[in-house]
Formats: structure tokens, C-alpha cells, sequence
């Protein structure tokens, strides 16, 4: 903690990066960070490799957050948040590889400690809990704009305080914000609050494309381009379908495969997926990912893989015959 916070102070113009495709903790840890530092007047760019997904388009300087960066001898160090490899970083994590000081903060288990200086604490119940520590350690004031990021980062992280990684901090930080001015039933509006028709559309084949293991113990849901194509939706509209998988009684893990966009649609042939798994707390799905050459937190982690849809389906319902 130290030496980031030194690393911090010598720094002139610092960029952040959080993971592509990012989810409610890498918006708001980016942000949150992000408006801190600028409050300790340093330069600051915001960076994410891709469309930031419009629920989160409420969050204040949301638009700051660009998708290109400049030359990197630019920034004098990188803080990486929330991603648990480098790569994560999506698009420009070649390039931001290349700056003199990478600092990686994150909470995911399977973190493969990356860069020149590491806060990495697999006990944080969101990157978001760690931004609020290292706000808190360079004594940055936190305002209503800071404080409803690291909310949001909180509570979309926590799957609103339901998941294992629900700790005392989660509440008491959540607090802390909405002394500070978060207004929790707007905060909710804008994140669960209103779906496009097409996400309802999805959901309903997303539902309907559910299989079950032979035990009962494994779940799987499937998304293809075509169904995507079909509602008019994007990756960023499945956030959460796969919890509707993992609720279902004696399931113990849930698989949602999902086909990358620049996949081939003939279905005879490879192709791209991201399989997302999350189980019900009995099974570490980390490990699971791990063995596909993903990762993530034991509860909650993913992979990519290039293969036929019919040989994923079969490898991960054989996956029920250890459960
Ligand atoms: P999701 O399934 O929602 O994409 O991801 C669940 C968790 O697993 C997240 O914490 C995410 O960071 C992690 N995760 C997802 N895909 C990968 C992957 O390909 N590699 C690693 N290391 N982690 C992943
Ligand atoms: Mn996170």
C-alpha cells in the first residue's frame, strides 16, 4: 500500500485502465479512482477497451472514460484495476505494458500478479472495497460522485449484497457512501431498473436454451450470434442471465457459453466462446476455469475457448460427473 501510494505522489499524469467488456466494478473502480486522484490534482486518463454498457452510463464523468490511448511515454505509471491478468486490459495491454510503473489492483483470487507493485486482496468483496482503502490512505476527499461510483462498484459486485463475497465492509462502505450523498433507489433504478425490449427477448431464449446434467447438478445456458442478432442486443445485455441457471434447485454450478461476436456461425466448425460459471458456494469454479485457462473468483469465474458449440456443450456437462 505504501509504495503505490508513493509511486502515486511522484507521478504527474497517471493512466487507469479496468477490464474490457467491463461490469458495474470495473466502471465504477475506474471512476472512482480516477475522479480521487484528479482531486489531488494529478493528471489523470480514464481507459477501457470497450463500450461502456448503459446502465452504467449514469455514473458522473462516465464520458471521460476514452477508448484509445496516446503514445505511452506519456504516463509516468498505470493503475490496472480489476482484472486478474494483464491481457484483461483488452485492446492496448500491449502497449500499456510498455509504461514504466504498472500497479495492479484487484480482489480476484486467481490474480497471476502482474506488474511492478501489487494490491491484491482476494478478501475484498469488489475491486471498489480496495479503491475506497487507497482513497482513504492518500487522504483524497470523497464527494457524492466518487462515493456513488464506489457504491455502484459495491453493490453490483455483491449481486446487491446476495453473493459469498458479501463482507462486513460491503455494508459499511455502503453506509459511508450514502452519508456522502448516494442515493441508493436511484443508483437501483438505473442498474436493474429499465431493459431495453431486446434484453426481455434474450432472456426469454436465453431461459429457454437452459439443459440440465443427468444429476441435476449442472446447468447450462447458451447464447449464439444469431440469437443476439434475432433481439438486437449486445454482450453487455446478458449481465446476470446466468443466475437464472444457478437458481435452480439441487444445481450446483451453472455454465452460460456464450459465442463471441467474430465468431463463424457455421456451427459445424470452431468457434470463439466465453463460458462464464458460477456455482452455488459448494464448488470452486476458479479451479474449474482454471483448467480451461481462465479464472476468477471460486464462486464466480470464466474462460475462452475456440471449438465446436457440440464439443463445449459435451465437455462441460461431463464436468457433472464430478459434482
Ligand atoms: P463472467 O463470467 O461474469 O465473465 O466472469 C466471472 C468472473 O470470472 C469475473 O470475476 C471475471 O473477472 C473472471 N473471468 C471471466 N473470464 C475470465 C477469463 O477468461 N480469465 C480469467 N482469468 N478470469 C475470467
Ligand atoms: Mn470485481
Amino acid at each position: 500500500m505504501e509504495e503505490i501510494i508513493n509511486q502515486i505522489k511522484r507521478a504527474q499524469h497517471l493512466l487507469l485502465a479496468s477490464h474490457c467488456n467491463p461490469d458495474g466494478d470495473a466502471v465504477s473502480s475506474l471512476l472512482a479512482m480516477g475522479l480521487a486522484l484528479s482531486k489531488l490534482n494529478k493528471r489523470i486518463t480514464l481507459y477501457n477497451a470497450s463500450p461502456i454498457p448503459a446502465v452504467y452510463r449514469f455514473l458522473p464523468s462516465v464520458e471521460r472514460i476514452v477508448r484509445h490511448i496516446k503514445k505511452t511515454t506519456t504516463y509516468d505509471a498505470v493503475l490496472i484495476l480489476d482484472c486478474g491478468h494483464m491481457a484483461r486490459v483488452g485492446e492496448a495491454h500491449t502497449k500499456v505494458s510498455q509504461i514504466p510503473v504498472i500497479i495492479n489492483i484487484d480482489h480476484h483470487v486467481t490474480n497471476t500478479h502482474f506488474g511492478n507493485i501489487q494490491f491484491i486482496d482476494p478478501d475484498a468483496c469488489s475491486t471498489a472495497e480496495i479503491v475506497y482503502r487507497l482513497i482513504k490512505a492518500i487522504n483524497a476527499p470523497i464527494d457524492k460522485a466518487i462515493a456513488t461510483s464506489i457504491y455502484t462498484g459495491i453493490l453490483t459486485d455483491t449481486g446487491s449484497f446476495r453473493f459469498s463475497n458479501t463482507n462486513q465492509a460491503a455494508f459499511a462502505i455502503s453506509q459511508e457512501m450514502v452519508r456522502y450523498g448516494v442515493e441508493p433507489y436511484n443508483v437501483a433504478k438505473h442498474v436493474f431498473g429499465t431493459y431495453s425490449l431486446g434484453r426481455i427477448k434474450l432472456l426469454n431464449l436465453a431461459l429457454d436454451s437452459i439443459e440440465i446434467s443427468d444429476n441435476g447438478k449442472l446447468s447450462v445456458m447458451t447464447l449464439t450470434n444469431a440469437m443476439f442478432a434475432k433481439t438486437k442486443t449486445q454482450p453487455e445485455d446478458v449481465d446476470g442471465m446466468i443466475n437464472y441457471a444457478r437458481r435452480i434447485e439441487d444445481v450446483k454450478v451453472a455454465a452460460l457459453i456464450q459465442e463471441q461476436k467474430n465468431g463463424n456461425a457455421n456451427s459445424d466448425e470452431s468457434r470463439k466462446f466465453h463460458v462464464s460459471l458460477r456455482s452455488d458456494g459448494s464448488v470452486d469454479v476458479a479451479a474449474i476455469a482454471g483448467s480451461f485457462g481462465g479464472g476468477g473468483h471460486s464462486s464466480a469465474a470464466g474462460f475462452q475457448v475456440e471449438m465446436t458449440m457440440a464439443k463445449l456443450k459435451s465437455e462441460i456437462i461431463t464436468l457433472s460427473n464430478d459434482l
